[in-house]
């Protein structure tokens, strides 16, 4: 490949790179990058979805999509990598079989196992997760969270998922879960550094993460949603690295004409199921008008991403989805959160592109517990990369995506899709 653009290793210049074995084996600054050929492709490593539960169903109906079209429909939209943040031993032996037998290559994936939440209080009130159909484990005992994390470590998980949000999205709004006490997240904090594992919490309000924070959780899964953080606020959060997850939290409070544009972009009919389309043009009044919760939710999106963008310089967000809540696709909603961070803010998409790759990829590397922190564009590192055409949306598909040195041909990856629909391997009921 000849005369391409790095941003990432130097804005100014132009490369040739070459691979071997499905590894980079060189990458040469070859010249400079001039103005007068603003159409140079960039070359970025591949999306890292950083918030996915690939386990959970997206679809309208809550029904399931299968695991080895999830795969591919991360495959197609560039997503090279993926965190699932619980529910992943629900379908990790179709996942692996699917893998087994794909002609195409597999995004790679990282997962928790199940998530530790807390048990049913006085009130009645459970513990965030168990509303999901993945088991979760509810901790009170630091027996409990060495049971948990024994099994999930049995499963494949490699850190440690923690739910500790009581619900409230913003002043006011109704508590709808129970809540872990400050000493089960202080042993959490400290079992989980003990054992090398990396712990990730869920909180939604200033006072959680704070608390949170405190008992010495430095990585979370969402952004504040309660309020805009200032700068007083910031300093309290020293170290502290956020995943936005817009895409998905956005769909409870759409208009049919905002899913109908949202649903249009290129990849959606190759990727996804159309009924999802058809049904949420007919949904005439949005999901918070009906639950009461539009106005929170619409304030707390607002403060999510304010908070989220706040992070951004500093490489401290994260970009991820929460896929797998209905109505946001895998890999689909990964480009449409790019799109919702960067809104009309151009100067944000280069930062935003960095983020949702080399930064998605330290972290991915951070939670499968490799210590080696090998640059994912440097000389022996696997060759997974997409192309990207200057000046388009961030939301637009990579030119190109190669993942091991293997070229993807989109074309290819639909067709396999629509073989594994036609074959009836959608939509599995829950069982
Ligand atoms: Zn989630």
């Amino acid at each position: 490949m000849t005369r391409v653009a790095i941003p990432e290793l130097d804005p100014t210049a132009v490369f040739d790179v070459t691979v071997e074995d499905g590894h980079f084996s060189g990458i040469r600054p070859v010249g400079e990058r001039t103005a007068e050929d603003p159409a140079t492709p960039e070359l970025w490593p591949g999306f890292v979805e950083t918030h996915a539960h690939v386990g959970l169903p997206a679809n309208f109906d809550d029904s399931l999509e299968d695991a080895r079209i999830v795969a591919l429909q991360y495959l197609y939209s560039g997503v090279t990598h993926v965190v699932d943040m619980f529910g992943f031993p629900l379908v990790k032996d179709v996942w692996e079989q699917g893998r087994a037998e794909s002609a195409l290559p597999y995004p790679e994936l990282v997962h928790c196992g199940y998530a530790a939440t807390a048990m049913t209080n006085a009130a009645g009130l459970t513990g965030h997760g168990v509303e999901f159909p993945a088991p979760v484990h509810m901790i009170a005992t630091e027996t409990d969270l060495e049971h948990a994390i024994r099994s999930n470590v049995e499963r494949g998980g490699t850190f440690l998922k923690v739910m500790f949000t009581d619900g409230t999205e913003q002043p006011g709004s109704p508590v709808k879960f129970s809540r872990l006490s400050r000493r089960v997240l202080e042993f959490t904090a400290r079992i989980a550094a003990e054992r090398g594992i990396t712990a990730v919490i869920d909180c939604n309000t200033l006072q959680e993460t704070r608390w949170a924070y405190e008992c010495g959780f430095r990585l979370f899964a969402h952004t504040v949603r309660d309020r805009t953080l200032d700068a007083a606020d910031w300093k309290e959060f020293e170290g502290a690295r956020f995943v936005s997850t817009l895409a998905g939290l956005r769909t409870m409070i759409m208009t049919g004409d905002e899913f109908r544009a949202e649903y249009g972009r290129e990849g959606f009919a190759e990727t996804q199921d159309l009924r999802n389309r058809e049904f949420s043009q007919s949904i005439e009044k949005p999901y918070g008008i009906e639950f009461g919760c539009q106005e929170t939710r619409t304030a707390a999106l607002a403060d999510m991403r304010r908070n989220a963008l706040a992070t951004l310089h500093e490489g401290k967000l994260l970009i991820g989805t929460d896929s797998g809540n209905t109505g946001a696709y895998h890999g689909y909603s990964f480009l449409s959160e790019l799109d919702l961070l960067r809104g009309d803010d151009a100067s944000l998409t280069e930062p935003l592109r960095r983020q949702a790759t080399v930064g998605g990829r330290r972290y991915f590397d951070e939670l499968s517990g490799d210590p080696r922190g090998t640059h994912p564009l440097s000389v022996g590192a696997a060759a997974t990369y997409n192309l990207h055409a200057p000046g388009r949306p961030l939301s637009a598909l990579p030119l190109r995506t190669v993942v091991r040195g293997v070229p993807i041909d989109r074309q290819a990856v639909a067709r396999t899709i629509a073989g594994l629909r036609a074959a009836g391997a959608d939509r599995k009921e829950e069982s």
